[in-house]
């Protein structure tokens, strides 16, 4: 299965198990600084601080007049705050200079590669951000890709570590999946693909993941999707083993550090004949 097909594998899937989430179009300048305060925290923190930011300050423009020692009190609980308040406040005062207002309408105005370079060249902001600004606030087909999609993608062997994620997969993303996709690759890894122990028997993808393949017996693949029950021998760090397993043990033995390389138990030799 080449790339494409097989990341339109991968959509179906998450989407017959999470459904085809969507999200309501949003405002463009929180968005952008909504996804400032997002990078290197977790949701919770981000949600926080920007609650902070806005129950302090009623609009854009009280935001760029305060001091930038206020704005980083007000969302400390991002961490990084100095820094976080110095870009929030720099990218606030480059609006403000080129569009003489606090609005981010604009770039609906240019062409998508236009808007896209434009919000490249503001401080902080990567491609990541930026495609969420213009997915999410625009609706223009970008497919941004955080932490948990680049560790998922890439166990998947779609991208390659050292390749740009957004570059690889753009061109992988079915047409008018990008938000879908994006939204349910992240639930993904955040609950089953982990960083630390991903949960391959809670997985729908099993059978198209190298890092469970890679150990798998080619005479049990069948039973990664239609959970007959095995004899297995289990080659892991301290031995071999034999096991019994259904289709949840089999992916638990092969998502366990341990485990090296899991076989077909060789068929019992036939009685003698008397
Ligand atoms: S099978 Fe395991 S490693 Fe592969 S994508 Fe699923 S959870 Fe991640």
């Amino acid at each position: 299965m080449d790339s494409r097909a097989l990341f339109a594998e991968i959509d179906r899937r998450l989407a017959g198990l999470y459904g085809d989430p969507r999200l309501d179009r949003q405002e463009p300048l929180s968005l952008l600084v909504r996804t400032i305060l997002s990078q290197n925290t977790t949701d919770r923190n981000r949600d926080r601080a920007f609650a902070s930011l806005c129950n302090r300050w009623a609009s854009w423009e009280d935001v760029l007049s305060a001091p930038v020692g206020e704005l980083a009190e007000a969302i400390k609980g991002a961490g990084l705050h100095q820094q976080r308040a110095q870009r929030i406040h720099a990218v606030l005062q480059r609006i403000s200079d080129e569009q003489g207002s606090l609005q981010l309408d604009f770039l609906g105005k240019l062409v998508p590669a236009d808007a896209e370079a434009w919000l490249l060249t503001l401080p902080g902001v990567g491609k990541k951000t930026a495609y969420i600004v213009l997915s999410m606030g625009f609706s223009l087909p970008r497919f941004p890709v955080d932490t948990h999609i680049q560790r998922v993608a890439t166990r998947l062997g779609v991208v390659s570590e050292r390749a740009d994620p957004h570059e690889t997969l753009a061109p992988l993303v079915p047409p008018r999946r990008e938000i879908p996709l994006h939204l349910n690759l992240i639930r993904l890894g955040r609950e089953v693909c982990r960083a630390r122990r991903p949960q391959c028997a809670d997985c729908p993808l099993p059978d198209l993941c190298p890092l469970v393949l890679d150990k798998t017996d080619p005479q049990l693949r069948s039973a990664l999707q239609d959970g007959a029950k095995l004899q297995v021998l289990v080659r892991h760090t301290g031995g071999t083993s034999t096991a019994y397993p259904d289709r949840r043990g089999l992916l638990a033995l092969l998502s366990d550090p341990q485990t090296l390389y899991v076989e077909a138990a060789p068929a019992a030799a036939p009685k003698e004949a008397l």
